[in-house]
């Protein structure tokens, strides 16, 4: 959170006017032309944020706005508001001038009047698909300029000449992190079939060394979920797919330990129908699917049958195959044997029905900011008076 902010306040320092020069003719004078874009702030931005991650996700998105020039009124998750209260909290203690920054808690609607109200400018939207289409659709009425970060089905494609074992640590991580209560979380396991058996024999191995327990003590990996709510909503995906032939590779239930919390045990399902909801939609819990391919082709086939396209991940040691896959999957990241490592500069954001826009850098000043146009004409002494 903090690097977010220090970032941020960075590039304020180093964002600049743009100017082009050029020459015109104008009332039989010849004129030369210094046209300015200057980057004026789009006035008060809306920052709506999701439960999971609330402390990143407020300050990835204050960051810019706040650098640009902007204020703002976020609205957390009523189920996650406290870190945004204590982060209100410290801005003031820091000297924040007082109504730069707003923090509003409550339920969807107070999410749904600050889209519609009509002294809002511009907002930034990071949530589930279905709220950012009605987002969206509000906002058209007073054509509000709207950032939509989204769901994710994240597929990992592993082929046979990875470092498996390194994969499978990269591959556990990228779903198990956060419970997969995450929008990048690399949901789906797309193997090659020759390594396949080995492979989810490392993976089940990665899956039973996750530390897991509270939060709060040092050490731990893997906690609970959000709520007791999701935590059914995550098992009825994985009854579901087990009522439609699948198998239980791990997990699959709440574990006995720890008592207190909504633990649901790190889960990998085998032979689900690549048709079922576990693998079309969105859990946002720990589940793992699993899918084998027999060429490159169809392993491009399976990541893109999906309507989303937030993340790809890549895992491979041949470097031209890395790229043509990247070329080629519908994503708006792709991290090859890697998961999820940022370099603030670049583009965040997803394709198709992960989102709309791309924060990160230049990306979330763009979209904080108005370009306007001040084109000032000089020339000669105008000699006739
Ligand atoms: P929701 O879409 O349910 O909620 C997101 C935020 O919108 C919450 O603050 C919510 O308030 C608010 N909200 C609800 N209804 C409206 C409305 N009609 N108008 C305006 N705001 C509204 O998502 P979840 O909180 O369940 O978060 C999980 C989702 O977030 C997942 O789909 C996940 O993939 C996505 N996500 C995407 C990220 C990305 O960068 N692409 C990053 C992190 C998460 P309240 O909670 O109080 O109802």
């Amino acid at each position: 959170a903090a690097r977010n902010i220090r970032f941020f306040a960075a590039v304020a320092q180093t964002w600049t006017h743009e100017a082009a020069d050029s020459e015109a003719k104008f009332l039989g004078r010849d004129l030369k032309l210094m046209s300015v874009t200057q980057r004026p702030p789009v006035g008060v931005g809306a920052i709506i944020i999701p439960w999971n991650s609330p402390l990143m996700l407020a300050t990835w998105n204050l960051g810019p706005c706040l650098a640009a020039g902007n204020t703002c009124v976020l609205k957390p998750s009523e189920l996650a508001p406290l870190t945004s209260i204590a982060l209100g909290e410290i801005a003031n203690e820091a000297g924040l001038p007082s109504g730069v920054l707003n923090i509003v808690p409550g339920l969807g609607d107070a999410g749904a009047a600050l889209v519609s109200h009509p002294g809002v400018d511009a907002i930034a939207f990071t949530g589930g698909v279905a709220t950012g289409k009605r987002v969206m659709a509000s906002a058209a009425e007073s054509l509000k300029r709207v950032t939509l970060e989204l769901g994710g089905k994240s597929p990992n494609l592993v082929f046979a000449d990875a470092n498996l074992k390194r994969t499978a640590a990269g591959v556990a991580r990228s779903i198990y992190r956060s419970q997969g209560q995450s929008c990048v979380a690399g949901s789906r396991l797309l193997v090659d079939r020759k390594i396949s058996a080995d492979f989810l024999e490392m993976l089940a191995a990665e899956i039973r060394r996750l530390k897991i327990g509270d939060p709060l003590v040092d050490g731990t990996e893997y906690g609970p979920l959000i709520s007791g709510a999701h935590r059914e909503r995550v098992h009825s995906f994985v009854a579901d797919a087990v009522a439609n032939g699948a198998k239980i590779l791990a997990g699959g239930k709440n574990p006995a330990e720890p008592a207190r919390g909504f633990y649901y045990l790190p889960t990998l399902l085998d032979g689900v129908d690549a048709k079922s909801r576990a693998v079309s939609e969105e859990i946002f819990g720990p589940v793992l699917t699993v899918e084998r391919f027999d060429d490159e082709e169809q392993a491009i086939a399976s990541a893109n049958a999906t309507r989303f396209g937030l993340a790809a991940y890549v895992w491979t040691s041949n470097v031209d195959r890395a790229l043509r896959i990247a070329e080629k999957i519908k994503t708006g990241m792709v991290w090859v044997n890697s998961f999820f490592l940022r370099d603030l500069r670049v583009p965040f954001g997803g394709a198709k029905m992960s989102g709309l826009g791309r924060q990160g850098g230049r990306f979330s000043m763009e979209f904080w900011t108005e370009p306007k146009l001040v084109c000032v004409a000089y020339g000669e002494e105008d000699h006739d008076g």
